[in-house]
């Protein structure tokens, strides 16, 4: 049959121009393209050994800024530094104290983050306005060269829209921002998978444990010789509001098996080493607590992807080992706030 539909007249008035070449992430290995795009005031999506993180240079509060905005971050949520090793800390704080010192020597490079005081010609936007600033030092390789490369201090939160699945992989962060033009370097799967511990050390209050992570308080009161406080106390510690990490399918967490929706296609689970066998699909993400938070925000993209009416997660155990994760499985299964 000839094809004989009527050519348009013309272009409908509220149709916006849309040039898919150049409103698509793209996914690099180019090093030395990432550090020209850092140094240009661009963002970049970068890998670390937590998540993928959506950096831009934390000297530059132009770029910053883009880092607000494309995130949709509300601006009183501070952003941690990021850096090559411990020695450029102390371009950043205003005070190492010991208790830092230790930890720094004992877990970085690696998924811990220190609050310390902040010197004055750090970007107050950086820090949400406080006299405080968070640092890091990842420990992934591909994270380690970029940060050598690039000789100074990187932002980088989570490479994902506020309050939504925190990407562990390229692919996951195209998904978030397929709309712009975001350059992502490709690390591979990020190997812990959950976001970093965050310890407060600041003078005049005791230190504090702000967000748990893969490293535990236990190793960390271990290291320290001293106890965590556990509430933030005096420090804003903003970033903690409860529905966070959410996929947008409907998700809650049981202990108890909601045996019936077992026969429902349109149900998906994670399990946490006790599968029962599902009509939907499932993962299994293991009864091991660092298997278990490596694979987490992945299967969450998964299942999140299939426009399921549901997704049950199976409650890991009580234990220490777990904190991390209850603490973002609370999260990811709060509901959406009514509008
Ligand atoms: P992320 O979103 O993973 O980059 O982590 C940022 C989180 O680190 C924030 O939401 C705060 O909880 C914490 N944080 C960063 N900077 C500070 C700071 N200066 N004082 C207290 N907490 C901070
Ligand atoms: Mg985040």
């Amino acid at each position: 049959m000839p094809y004989n539909r009527p050519l348009p007249t013309a272009a409908p008035l509220n149709v916006i121009s849309h040039d898919p070449l150049t409103t698509m992430p793209s996914i690099t290995t180019d090093l030395d393209r990432c550090v020209q795009q850092l140094r240009s005031g661009n963002l970049l999506a970068m890998p670390t050994e937590t998540v993928y993180g959506l950096a831009a240079d934390a000297r530059n509060g132009e770029a910053v800024a883009k880092v607000f905005q494309l995130k949709q971050r509300p601006d009183s949520n501070p952003l941690i530094v990021h850096l090559a090793d411990a020695s450029q800390a102390s371009n950043w704080a205003s005070h190492i104290p010991a208790q830092a010192q230790v930890l720094m020597d004992a877990c970085w490079p690696g998924p811990l983050t220190l609050v310390l005081p902040a010197r004055d010609d750090v970007l107050r936007s950086v820090t949400a306005g406080q006299d405080s600033v968070a640092l890091r030092v990842p420990a992934h390789p591909v994270a380690r060269a970029l940060l050598q490369a690039f000789g100074d201090g990187l932002v980088a939160p989570s490479a994902n829209r506020y309050m939504s699945i925190s990407p562990t992989s390229a692919a996951h962060v195209a998904r978030q921002f397929a709309e712009s033009a975001l350059l992502i370097l490709d690390g591979g799967a990020c190997q812990v998978g959950l976001e970093s511990s965050i310890v407060s050390l600041l003078p005049g209050d005791s230190p504090r444990l702000l967000r748990h992570g893969m490293l535990g308080q236990a190793r960390l009161e271990q290291i320290l010789g001293q106890a965590l406080e556990n509430r933030p106390g005096s420090v804003r510690a903003p970033g903690q509001c409860r529905r966070h990490y959410a996929p947008g399918t409907p998700t809650s967490s049981f202990s108890e098996l909601p045996r019936p929706q077992l026969d429902d296609p349109d149900c998906g689970w994670i399990w946490c080493g006790q599968a029962h066998p599902s009509r939907g699909p499932a993962v299994d993400l293991s009864g091991d607590p660092e298997r278990y938070a490596a694979g987490l925000y992945a299967a969450l993209y998964q299942l999140d992807a299939l426009a399921l009416r549901h997704i049950h997660i199976q409650l890991p155990p009580q234990s220490a080992a777990w904190a991390a994760v209850h603490e973002r499985l609370s999260r990811a299964c709060e509901p959406a706030a009514p509008y």
